[in-house]
């Protein structure tokens, strides 16, 4: 993919809606990197300041932050499969529990939010935790999922009635899926 692409945030396979409210950034922060193809955002510090600058949350970036934006990152995606199916992940936990922690989010009763009092990357970060918590409160995070197809992971959200969509995009990921498990069986059969 461009990394203009990935960083405008504007890519979603199957002419999905981007996610609502601020689940969008959880959703763009997931989704700053190609896992097929790249590039990786996040690879490198001038990627990792681009994104946040895009974002409304231009930072100075540390040598140790894009390794640590790349974990957060993986964490939730690990969080998003879980939503799409997949076994929860305690280790996925984990590290989110201790980028909140970095953030220093705090409670703040007059908007109703979580608000990051520690500066820099880990603020950055930890406005994109308190996006997701927000959606974990009120309903709408399972339907934020990752697309399944190794090498996809693209992080989409699910406006289907019962929320049972699976793949990023029916044509792109759940095609190619249905073609690998019909080669599979194929192969299986003429043993
Ligand atoms: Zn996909």
């Amino acid at each position: 993919m461009e990394r203009e692409a990935l960083l405008s945030g504007l890519v979603h396979p199957g002419d999905r809606a981007p996610a609502p409210g601020g689940l969008r950034l959880v959703q763009a922060f997931v989704n700053s990197v190609d896992a097929e193809h790249g590039p990786d955002l996040f690879d490198d510090a001038a990627g990792l300041s681009d994104w946040l600058a895009r974002n409304g949350m231009a930072a100075d970036v540390r040598p140790a932050d894009p390794a640590a934006a790349r974990a957060v990152r993986e964490a939730l995606r690990a969080l998003l499969h879980h939503n799409n199916g997949a076994p929860r992940d305690p280790a996925a936990d984990a590290v989110l529990d201790a980028a909140a922690r970095r953030a220093r989010l705090e409670p703040v009763f007059g908007p109703g939010e979580l608000v990051p009092r520690a500066g820099g990357v880990d603020a950055a970060i930890g406005h994109v935790l308190a996006a997701a918590f927000a959606a974990i409160l009120d309903g709408r995070w399972p339907r934020l999922k990752a697309c399944p197809r190794e090498l996809c992971g693209w992080a989409f959200y699910d406006r289907s009635s019962n929320a049972s969509a699976t793949w990023c995009s029916m044509r792109v990921c759940g095609g190619r899926e249905k073609a690998g498990a019909y080669y599979r069986r194929r192969r299986a059969a003429r043993r």
